[in-house]
């Protein structure tokens, strides 16, 4: 199975990996997913698991603006 890593505010797949070259990360994220209210890991439509994460150019931008990731943020 591959795991695909997903920026969460573009939703660019950033890239996949094999199931268990990430296992002990899937296993950390799925502990956390239990308490965390925003989810870290999420399943595709074809059964894949999706770690959401952020992109080179989403990570820049949100340095530059901030204000406007907190905003987007709220209203999706
Ligand atoms: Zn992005």
């Amino acid at each position: 199975m591959t795991v695909r890593y997903k920026c969460r505010h573009c939703k660019t797949e950033v890239g996949s990996l094999p199931f268990e070259s990430v296992k002990d990360t899937i296993l950390l994220l799925q502990k956390l997913d239990e308490k965390e209210e925003e989810h870290f890991l999420t399943y595709e439509k074809d059964g894949a698991m999706a770690v959401q994460c952020i992109c080179e150019q989403c990570q820049q931008s949100l340095q530059k603006f901030p204000d406007y990731y907190a905003l987007s943020k709220w209203l999706q």
